[in-house]
């Protein structure tokens, strides 16, 4: 097999690895970089052309949003993935198309793109022209997967995107029996800093510093992914309000959010038991919870905004990129009695970034908006951290060749040195081929 890396080499965004087998040339992701301007996998018509099938790990943008731009362009193979995947790319790729009107993309593609799904189950093996491809969960999102290639004589496990930790949502990865002699993984947070703190005390401290907000007669906003660490966001909190730990307030829920919500509880057999249990043997559905209140008019929007009463809001867009977090900011980042929560991971030159590194002014569309409200940061990421990426790497069976990417160069180059000369470990640069 030849792996090339047309995106995600060197950077966060723009996943999309073509691996070469004998008579096979397939993708693994076709994401996109959203910033201040939107770069896309180096995939040109030619190369395209070449192109039997799609496999996408899950459904975040970063290794879904190229979709729509390739089938565009006129290819008509078949795209692979699990349900909830496709059922939360259709909903991700319109918000996105909707937003960004991307050039070149055509009306109603993800209509035509339903074509084109073909829904795979969690360790079933299928084969595209002589490769066997196999997805496993992956514990990072709803249906998020890893996927092995094997081409009869090498195993190739690509992580996509992933989460060793139980989370309210999920089960971990699927790290039972792994075997490969090359790994291409993920380093978001693999740099020498990146070792989180126990899930509940990020929780505890988050959960107190929210209710002094509320109890000053602030409002406080959590800008989030709308598929993953929002819904894991709306539960926790309620499940604090639940147990007295939070006072009880409206969590407000606006965009997306509440689409990605109906698809996790229809696909309650992806999440982990226990949250099956809850629905199926007591009655107790965490998705309908009555402290979630959409927000689905402009009235109820703008009593929001001004936080009367005070409540918690939980929408998108995670880095302030775009979404309706913008308009909520425009009105309520002049109070200081509000407060701003940020949950995930933020990538250089979002606005999100810029008030974690402690900006006072943001703009928004036309105006410049002074950020008065307090800004705050609790990892909930939905990423293994360094020390649970080193120990994942050390239990794939007859592993010789890591390939490190998804992550910012200093943090890739920190887990590669971390590894030692146990493997042959590369962070390669995009356009990059390695032959394995
Ligand atoms: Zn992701
Ligand atoms: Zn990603």
């Amino acid at each position: 097999m030849r792996v090339t890396f047309l995106g995600a080499a060197g950077e966060v965004g723009r996943s999309c690895i073509l691996v070469k087998g004998e008579d096979a040339n397939i993708l693994l992701d076709a994401g996109i970089k959203l910033g201040s301007v939107e770069e896309y996998p180096t995939l040109d018509e030619a190369l395209l052309k070449e192109i039997d099938a799609v496999v996408v790990t899950h459904a975040h943008l970063d290794h879904s949003g190229y979709l729509p731009h390739i089938y565009s362009k006129g290819f008509k193979g078949p795209v692979y993935a699990t349900k909830p995947t496709f059922e939360l790319i259709n909903v991700l790729v319109s918000d996105y198309l909707k937003i960004s009107n991307p050039s070149g993309v055509k009306k109603g593609i993800v209509q035509q793109m339903q074509h084109h799904y073909n829904i795979v189950e969690y360790h079933k093996e299928f084969g595209i022209k002589g490769l066997k491809v196999k997805m496993v969960p992956a514990g990072h999102i709803l249906g998020s997967a890893m996927i092995e290639v094997h081409d009869g004589r090498n195993r190739l496990l690509y992580t996509g995107d992933v989460n060793f930790r139980t989370t309210k949502l999920l089960d971990p990865a699927y790290t039972e029996r792994l075997a490969a002699d090359t790994l291409i993984t993920e380093s978001t947070y693999g740099g020498d800093a990146d070792i989180f703190p126990s899930e509940r005390s990020v929780l505890n401290k988050m959960a107190m510093s929210i209710k002094e907000t509320l109890r000053s007669g602030g409002s406080i906003l959590i800008p989030s992914f709308g598929v993953g660490r929002a819904q894991e966001v709306m539960l926790v909190l309620d499940d604090y309000m639940r147990s007295g730990g939070l006072p009880t307030v409206p969590i407000y829920t606006d965009g997306m959010v509440n689409k990605a919500l109906r698809i996790h509880r229809h696909n309650v057999i992806y999440c982990r038991d226990e949250l099956q249990k809850r629905i199926l043997l007591n009655d107790d559905d965490p998705f309908k919870s009555r402290n979630f209140v959409p927000v689905d008019t402009v009235q109820l929007r703008r009593q929001v905004m001004r936080g009367n009463p005070p409540g918690i809001i939980v929408t998108t867009s995670g880095m302030l990129t775009g979404g309706p977090i913008l308009r909520y900011m425009a009105h309520m980042a002049q109070n200081e009695r509000n407060k701003l929560i940020l949950v995930g991971y933020q990538a250089e030159g979002t606005r999100g970034r810029a008030l974690l590194e402690g900006a006072r002014s943001l703009s928004i569309g036309e105006r410049n908006v002074d950020i008065k409200l307090a800004v705050e940061k609790y990892s909930l990421s939905a990423h293994a951290d360094r020390p649970q990426l080193l120990h994942f790497i050390s239990r794939i069976k007859g592993l010789r060749n890591i390939m490190i990417v998804h992550g910012e160069p200093e943090k890739s180059r920190q887990l590669m040195l971390s590894l030692g000369r146990r493997y042959n470990t590369t962070v390669p640069l995009n356009l990059e081929s390695l032959s394995i």
